[in-house]
């Protein structure tokens, strides 16, 4: 499932290889119309949180958001025909990208792209994010810190996986209700730190040294102690911490 990194991380190069050409844009599975689309110029791929937004001349903005199983396949001969169940065809000059299984794809009207960015909290990748709104939403949020995290109108583009890693990195319970600012500050700034390491190498990093392991994400023990990870429920996903690392209190 494609957390805050991956989004970008598609952003960064589809903007690369697509930006400022004229797309040839189609729906094998035909549950898109591409006709405001097709023959038009991309101007550039965006991410905020987990959603995608292209912004092409002349047409409404296209607003994508993966959800669990979405994907994109890249392909450096547009002339490859495409899967039957691929939603959208993006083709270029030299690249086309394939969208496959996402939960959101549609043209949204410039109000609604208004709204879908009030909705979201700062997001770590964005070069606007404002840290100190960031502290503020943390530190204001309600209930247990691991479902806050998860909330995307408080910080977006956090996922399970970076939920749990991050707040392993700040020793912090994923329970723990109300954090303060200064606490807030250090989980944001890992968050900067971190999920741009997890951009640049297409996973999540939680320790630069050996960017496969995990800390506790979906571990049995802890890899710094050896502690039995818990694991529960805390905001409708399951929640890996270590007991020792990440004292109760
Ligand atoms: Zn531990």
């Amino acid at each position: 499932m494609p957390e805050g990194h991956l989004v970008h991380r598609y952003a960064r190069e589809q903007d690369a290889a697509l930006a400022g050409q004229v797309l040839a844009v189609s729906s094998p599975q035909g549950r898109f119309d591409p006709r405001p689309y097709d023959g038009r110029t991309l101007r550039s791929v965006e991410a905020y949180g987990k959603h995608l937004l292209y912004h092409v001349d002349g047409a409404p903005t296209l607003h994508v958001h993966l959800g669990m199983r979405g994907l994109f396949l890249r392909h450096d001969d547009s002339a490859v025909p495409p899967r039957p169940g691929v939603r959208v065809r993006l083709a270029g000059d030299r690249a086309a990208y394939d969208l496959i299984a996402p939960v959101r794809c549609e043209p949204l009207a410039p109000e609604r792209v208004r709204a879908l960015r009030d909705s979201l909290g700062p997001d770590p990748l964005r070069g606007d994010a404002d840290p100190d709104e960031a502290v503020r939403r943390l530190s204001a949020a309600r209930g247990a810190v691991g479902a806050a995290l998860l909330d995307q109108a408080v910080w977006a583009g956090i996922g399970n996986a970076w939920r749990a890693e991050l707040l392993f990195l700040a020793g912090l319970d994923p329970d723990r209700r109300g954090v303060p600012p200064r606490t807030a500050g250090e989980l944001w700034a890992l968050a900067v730190r971190h999920l741009a390491l997890g951009r640049d190498a297409g996973q999540v990093v939680s320790d630069p040294a050996a960017p496969d392991e995990r800390w506790v994400y979906k571990r049995n023990t802890c890899r710094r102690c050896g502690a039995a990870v818990r694991v529960w429920e805390l905001g409708a996903r399951t929640a890996y911490a270590c007991p020792v690392d990440q004292p109760p209190g």
